[in-house]
């Protein structure tokens, strides 16, 4: 067994604390990665606090890992030692299902393994992510990442990135159309650099005025504050397209009433308590409302490999381990530009 460390949480209600355990000696197609950097997504804190009612502790969270490649199993083809490379929400599938033989492993039918606090395939070993030294990973679900790109600010592109990708290429958006992201954190930030990369018009739509500048800054040609009732209300039935990646409860209804006719509406956002939506809100204008999960191995590379192309990464503050507990009050307050990185070079120190 290799022996791992990071920082768990216990309970639902506890800090997040040191913690050690094992990784599984490498199989015939295993990956032994040497982690040095995972990225802070708003999935960890829902998680870790038991928001979303799967919670299982101790729980090592992290699925936006970039690392080393420092050794293999004998029959791994993709990889070589010293390559850098990510994982990301999920380490296997059955691989046999519709879904996982399309690309979109994410939809498993027997259900993904998903990277921390999921369950391995023989149903009894827990996962444990990537706030933590090591990670040991089938090569099938690791992903390269392409040169250039600064390894802290390509973490967040494991989660964050693809979660914004896939929707704006699943519902083909391009050059021209206007295009609403909704929510300006790690997965917002990530949504206006891919919108715009595409030739999208973006509008960054937002509860925080003072994000106006980095959200021009960040590829947004406008700025609506969701709380001001003029601006929204000049703002109906302007968007063909809105990506929401709001945390927590907030007016789908209003969101709906700036689509356009024929417009749809991505939530990507999971806020734990139900959104209401009146049935009027789609039936005026045949808007459609939609949701969208991560994205399978295939597309989250084609993402890199796009990222790698355009030099595009995530806007990171980079923190130790120590600090994580302290940027997860921060990430739900909205105090963070634009995603926390933990450097793993700190749990040596
Ligand atoms: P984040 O960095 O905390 O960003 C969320 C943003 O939502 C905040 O910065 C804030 O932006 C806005 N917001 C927060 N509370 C709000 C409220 N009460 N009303 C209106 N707006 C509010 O979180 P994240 O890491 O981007 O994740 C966002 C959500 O996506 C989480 O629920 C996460 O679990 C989920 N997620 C889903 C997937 C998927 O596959 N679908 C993948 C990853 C994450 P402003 O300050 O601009 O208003
Ligand atoms: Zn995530
Ligand atoms: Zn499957």
């Amino acid at each position: 067994m290799i022996r791992a460390h990071g920082y768990a949480a216990q309970n639902a209600e506890s800090p997040l604390a040191p913690f050690t355990f094992e990784r599984r000696d490498p199989g015939d197609k295993d990956v032994v990665i040497q982690i040095l950097y995972c990225g802070v997504c708003h999935s960890d804190i829902h998680q870790v606090r038991g928001e979303w009612g799967n919670s299982t502790y101790p729980m090592v969270p992290g699925h936006e890992i970039v690392g080393r490649v420092t050794s293999l199993g004998k029959g791994v083809t993709k990889f070589r030692e010293g390559d850098l490379v990510g994982v990301g929400c999920f380490v296997d599938s059955c691989r046999a299902c519709g879904s996982c033989k399309e690309g979109t492993e994410q939809f498993c039918e027997g259900g993904m393994v998903l990277t921390y606090n999921g369950v391995e395939k023989d149903g009894k070993t827990p996962t444990f992510g990537g706030y933590s030294s090591v990670i040991v990973t089938d090569e099938s679900y690791v992903l390269r990442i392409p040169e250039g790109i600064d390894p802290a600010a390509a973490a967040p592109l494991l989660c964050a990135g693809i979660t914004t990708y896939s929707p704006l290429r699943h519902w083909k958006v391009s050059a021209g159309q206007r295009v609403g992201v909704v929510g300006l954190g790690g997965l917002g930030h990530m949504g206006v650099k891919f919108a715009a990369s595409l030739g999208a018009e973006v509008t960054v739509i937002s509860t925080s005025a003072r994000k106006e500048a980095d959200a021009r800054r960040l590829g947004a040609s406008q700025f609506l504050v969701s709380t001001d009732p003029s601006a929204m209300a000049k703002a109906m039935g302007s968007f063909d397209f809105i990506l929401d990646t709001v945390s927590a409860s907030h007016d789908v209804q209003a969101l709906l009433g700036l689509l356009r006719r024929d417009g749809t509406l991505v939530l990507v956002g999971a806020p734990d308590k139900p959104l209401a939506i009146g049935a009027m809100g789609l039936l005026f204008g045949r808007k459609t409302l939609a949701g969208s999960l991560i994205g399978g191995i295939a597309e989250t590379q084609e993402m890199l490999d796009y990222c790698g192309e355009k030099g595009i990464a995530s806007d990171v503050e980079v923190i130790p381990m120590q600090q994580v507990n302290e940027a997860y009050d921060r990430t739900v307050k909205g105090d963070v530009r634009y995603r926390f990185v933990i450097d793993m070079k700190s749990l040596s120190v």
